[in-house]
């Protein structure tokens, strides 16, 4: 087991105050690492969790709107611990309309969080990561629609494709400067960001019906992928966006 250890580890995980960033946090910790949670909302609960399972735990309060924060967040990251080994971008949103009305703000909004921000925020911790040569972890939170289409969030598809597009280039840029950077792509999890979902009995009921494993995930459930995808266990793995689904994609 000593290579899923993250002992002496610090991870930046994003949007760590709810859903499946506080599952990935609290994973994280129980497996050794000090956790810089980066969120607009109070992370105080996802820190109570944290430090359960004896973890430290820094909050940095930015809004990935805009790239604002970033310099922020790498120096109170730096202050903590002096290296950032993992990074998890999960922050995004969502936004549902149709296509043929789908207007500009919902589109650069939704991109501005999940592709902008990312992609800014990975360099800049990057730059750490190579500065001293030792590496690190890079994990984006992918999505199904990396992989479908999907109906009525036009941004959110094209943002968790381009994703999916950066995870490998990112990869194959930095896999030799001992880098890796892969992915997550959840199914369909119980959190905010599936609620319109859960809420339309109609939707909620078909979707239930697609999942092999007959049930959502829960954040829990991303634990383990999270673990392995930040650990020297997956030391030879660049540019894989593997779906924890319930065997969704399968289907
Ligand atoms: P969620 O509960 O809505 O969490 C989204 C997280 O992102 C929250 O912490 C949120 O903070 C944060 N965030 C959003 N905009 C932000 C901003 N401008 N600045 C800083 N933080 C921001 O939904 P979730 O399901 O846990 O989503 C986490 C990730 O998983 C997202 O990238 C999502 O696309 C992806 N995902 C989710 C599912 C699913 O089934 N749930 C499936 C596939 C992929 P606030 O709480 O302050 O808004």
């Amino acid at each position: 087991m000593i290579s899923f250890d993250l002992k002496g580890k610090t991870a930046v995980v994003t949007g760590a105050n709810t859903g499946l960033g506080q599952g990935i946090s609290v994973a994280l910790a129980q497996a050794g690492a000090s956790i810089v949670g980066v969120g607009r909302s109070s992370m105080e609960e996802t820190e109570g969790l944290c430090r359960e399972a004896g973890a430290r735990f820094h909050g940095v309060q930015a809004d990935l709107a805009t790239l604002e924060p970033i310099e922020r967040i790498i120096g109170e990251s730096m202050e903590m611990s002096g290296r950032i080994d993992i990074l998890v971008n999960n922050a995004g949103i969502i936004r549902r309309a149709d296509a043929i009305e789908f207007s500009e703000k919902d589109w650069d909004d939704v991109m501005n969080v999940n592709l902008k921000s990312t992609f800014f925020l990975t360099q800049a911790v990057a730059r750490t990561m190579l500065a001293d040569g030792g590496g690190g972890k890079v994990i984006n939170i992918a999505s199904l629609l990396s992989f479908q289409g999907g109906i009525r969030i036009p941004s959110y598809t094209a943002s968790k494709s381009g994703l999916a597009g950066l995870t490998r280039l990112l990869a194959c840029e930095w896999a030799a400067k001992g880098i890796n950077v892969n992915a997550i792509a959840p199914g369909y999890f119980v959190t905010n960001n599936t609620e319109a979902l859960r809420d339309d009995p109609k939707r909620s009921t078909e979707i239930l019906g697609r999942i092999p494993a007959g049930r959502w995930g829960d954040p829990g459930d991303l634990g383990g992928a999270a673990v392995f995808l930040a650990s020297s266990a997956a030391n030879y793995i660049h540019g894989v966006v593997l779906p924890v689904d319930g065997g969704w994609l399968a289907r």
